[in-house]
């Protein structure tokens, strides 16, 4: 039976709860126990697969085809172990549940409360499977006293009733703001909150105190005292200049030690952080740099990209390079040139992305990079696009385009080389979707098959000719164009098991020059990059000698 760590933030958001619990899954793991990490989400969207990336940043998208937050990705990341449909819920997918139990009656005619039956189902969430592994790490979205927030505090106070003594413990991460007037770091804010907490019954086995200077020990000892904590569990954690060292930063301040003498551990195996002294080692001593152009459109927060920022940084410690990324709005491109805004980069990387709005822009740069050879990657609408660059370009077919743009506007535009895909293959069954389907869920989600071309860049890459990739999509690029594209010199070196969906585009004439209609950068970690990415880094690192 598992272990509870349930993770909980005051005073402000955006404190880096889910990396404390990313690297405090790492931690575990040095030191030889299996982990799982969870996230509870209060808001009352049913998943994040509909919110604006402008507002909540990427979609995390795991094998099993859920659509989460993307702190998951920083589990994934700092963990390797795979996040799952299971790992990530929001209030709104609780309630739903709820109130689809209550319409078949399966509540018995019972008046349904958020106690018991909203919190018993945040709790059976929690529970799923519980024999799984030596820790399983919860955290809670939002900041104690968020009004949506109540019926999940709720449920993990009563959880933690519901186990044997000593299986749960909770860590509270608040701030220490530094007042220049005063000269001091303030304790207050995180004593109100620890009283907070403790108000709804729950009581902080573990503090982490962000802060911007280190804590001295007179602070140390009053959020101890206040707080009722004990002395060693008041763990700072002070700003770091990669989230990379956080692993080691955290155990330096004895986070893993503090948790597990919580547990009463205290006989657990000294860790074993190699892998993360490398990674530290790699991302603090590089030895050149590459410039990066990201021609996207959700460039104003950078968090929506941030899975392929923290892949091309794995790529950069794996060749021993800084990655600079400079992001590029590729709206700009309807008004200013190509040449002298992508000049001097030494790759460039169209991301994924919904919606027409800057598309032309994608398109003029996927062609740049062709045209100068500059290495470029394209992922999912960044593949589309080079397809339609080529089709465009080098095929002559002038007005293509994607039925997405079409749909969007209710006009018939263009040729379709990127159609709306209504039926797949999904392991053994079919899987049928239509355009006026529900937004939510209705793409091609989560890992599938590809098979590589023998003897194609992508299969020297990764190495082997089977792999599997995550997606989410709805348009695929049209195999009926294979011919006359692949006569231009744009090769389709990989694709679905059963040859009819386009997986990867790849021009053989041209340094690198490589799209896939998946996400490789859910899967990439610092600690084992991504094969595409740590070969297009490899390019630019190349592409750098030649400028
Ligand atoms: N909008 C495109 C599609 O739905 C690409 C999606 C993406 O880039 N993730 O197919």
């Amino acid at each position: 039976m598992a272990r509870y760590i349930f993770i909980t933030g005051g005073v402000v958001s955006s404190l880096g709860k889910g990396l404390a619990s990313a690297a405090l899954g790492a931690l575990l793991q040095a030191r030889g126990y299996s982990v799982r990490l969870r996230k509870l989400d209060p808001y009352l969207n049913v998943d994040p697969g509909t919110m604006s990336p402008f507002e909540h940043g990427e979609v995390f998208v795991t094998d099993d085809g859920a659509e989460t937050d993307l702190d998951l990705g920083h589990y994934e990341r700092f963990t390797g172990v795979a996040a799952r449909k299971t790992d990530s819920v929001s209030s709104g997918r609780i309630y739903s549940t709820v109130l689809e139990k209550e319409r078949r009656g399966d509540y018995l005619g019972k008046t349904i409360q958020v106690i018991p039956h909203v919190t018993n189902e945040i709790k059976d969430f929690i529970k799923i499977g519980d024999d799984e592994v030596d820790f399983m790490l919860c955290e809670l979205g939002g900041t104690i006293g968020d009004i949506e927030g109540l019926p999940f505090f709720e449920a993990i106070r009563q959880f933690s009733q519901d186990k044997e003594r000593g299986q749960c413990i909770f860590m509270h991460l608040t701030l220490l703001p530094y007042l220049n007037a005063a000269g001091e770091l303030k304790t207050k804010p995180t004593q109100h909150s620890v009283k907070e907490l403790r108000s709804i019954g729950i009581a902080p086995d573990i503090l982490v105190c962000r802060s911007e200077r280190p804590i001295p020990k007179k602070e140390r000892d009053k959020l101890a005292l206040f707080c009722n904590v004990r002395p060693d569990s008041v763990i700072a954690a002070e700003d770091m200049e990669s989230i990379y060292d956080a692993p080691l930063r955290y155990h330096n301040e004895g986070l893993d030690t503090a948790v597990l003498a919580a547990f009463g551990i205290t006989d657990a195996p000294a860790p074993k952080l190699g892998i993360w002294n490398d990674v530290s080692e790699r991302v603090h001593n590089p030895e050149g740099s590459v410039k990066i152009a990201i021609v996207g459109k959700y460039i104003q927060l950078e968090d929506a990209y941030k899975s392929i920022k923290e892949a091309l940084t794995h790529g950069g410690m794996f060749n021993r390079v800084k990655v600079q990324v400079e992001w590029v709005d590729a709206e700009v491109f309807d008004s200013s040139d190509v040449a002298e805004r992508l000049t001097g980069f030494d790759g460039i990387l169209v991301p994924g992305g919904f919606g027409e709005r800057g598309t032309e822009g994608k398109i003029k740069a996927a062609q740049f990079a062709r045209e100068h050879k500059v290495p470029y990657l394209g992922i999912c609408l960044g593949m589309q696009m080079a397809v339609i660059e080529a089709a465009r370009n080098l095929a002559g077919l002038t007005d293509a385009g994607s039925e997405e743009f079409d749909h969007e506007s209710g006009n018939k535009r263009f040729t379709p080389v990127v159609y709306h895909l209504k039926e797949w293959v999904e392991g053994n069954r079919t899987v049928q979707r239509d355009v006026a389907d529900d937004k939510g869920g209705t793409m091609r989600l989560g890992a599938y098959n590809a098979t590589l071309k023998e003897g194609s860049q992508v299969a020297g890459i990764y190495g082997t000719t089977e792999i599997s990739e995550r997606h989410r999509h709805r348009y695929e690029v049209d195999i009926k164009y294979r011919e006359q594209l692949e006569d231009c010199g744009l090769v389709f070196s990989g694709m679905s098991p059963d040859g009819r969906l386009p997986e990867i585009v790849e021009i053989p004439d041209h340094p690198w020059y490589i799209g896939v209609q998946f996400h490789p950068e859910l899967k990439s970690k610092p600690f084992e990059p991504h094969p595409l990415f740590r070969d297009f880094v490899k390019a630019a690192v190349e592409q750098s000698r030649l400028v």
